[in-house]
């Protein structure tokens, strides 16, 4: 997959997309990161990519000039035929839609994705009306850049690129993943998908750490006991935390006498 970053702080991405899954998803050609000075298609000598807002107001706003031109520079299909094309310009801003798992799995099954990120009050809109497929938000809350948010939807997407990460069926078994996008790998049958939940509780050695324990039942050996206590533990911090989520699950007969057992 090819992603480009627009950005007026390139160096911004140096740490975020050096370590770790990233990464390794860069070295093993996976993902081919490149980030683009938005300054570098600015025409005079100031390298001016920002102007006052028309009608009066608070702040800059990032110009269109530079914009188009870097994006028609990188040689992306007009909007139209995008879609076709397996590409998405994606503009990174507080009023986008809200991104989420299923859009990461979404994205992540394209070719090509470029990423805009706003600065100051924000972009000209009419990036968003004619250059941008999509308008994304990371949440409801406003960050001073989009650089924070493209960051994190490039993290999100790159995991799930096939061969990313090591053990690819961990990533079909976390938090958020709905039981559709889980398409293969398992894992041990004392493992199950979140089906649209909360990840169920993780731990590991020692068993017996400042006298705080480990639930009896994970070193049982028993892997229907354990998948039934991990259900059951995943259904109550999504209700503890995200009772949002359950009522989108889709719970099966067993979920709900698994909650009515609390
Ligand atoms: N005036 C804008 C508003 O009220 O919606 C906020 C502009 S913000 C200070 C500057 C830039 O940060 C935006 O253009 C966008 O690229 C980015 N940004 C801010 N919040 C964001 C969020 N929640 N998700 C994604 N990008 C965000």
């Amino acid at each position: 997959m090819k992603i480009d970053i627009v950005t007026i702080f390139p160096e911004f991405f140096r740490g975020p997309l050096d370590h770790g899954i990233i990464r390794r998803a860069r070295e093993a050609g996976l993902a081919a990161i490149e980030v683009h000075d938005l300054r570098a298609f600015a025409h005079d000598r100031h390298k001016t990519v920002d102007d006052r807002p028309f009608g009066g107001g608070e702040g800059m706003v990032l110009k269109p000039e530079p914009i188009f031109e870097c994006i028609e520079a990188l040689g992306v299909v007009s909007r139209e035929g995008r879609s076709d094309a397996g590409q998405s310009v994606v503009l990174l801003s507080a009023q986008g839609k809200r991104f989420d798992q299923s859009l990461a799995d979404e994205l992540a099954g394209l070719e090509r994705m470029v990423l805009i990120c706003g600065r100051y009050e924000g972009v000209d809109e009419r990036v968003g009306q004619y250059l941008a497929d999509r308008e994304l938000s990371i949440g409801d809350y406003v960050l001073s850049g989009g650089e924070l948010g493209a960051a994190v939807i490039v993290d999100c997407v790159t995991r799930l690129i096939p061969g990313a990460v090591g053990n690819q069926a961990s990533t079909q078994q976390e938090s958020f993943t709905t039981f559709s996008q889980a398409r293969d790998g398992n894992g041990p049958s004392s493992t199950c998908t979140s089906g649209g939940l909360l990840d169920y509780p993780h731990y590991t050695r020692p068993a017996d750490f400042r006298g705080m324990g480990v639930p009896e039942v994970l070193a049982s050996g028993n892997h229907e006991e354990i998948r039934r206590w991990r259900r059951r533990t995943a259904l109550e911090k999504t209700l503890r935390n995200r009772p949002d989520l359950l009522d989108r699950a889709a719970l099966s007969v067993e979920d709900r006498k698994l909650l009515g057992e609390r």
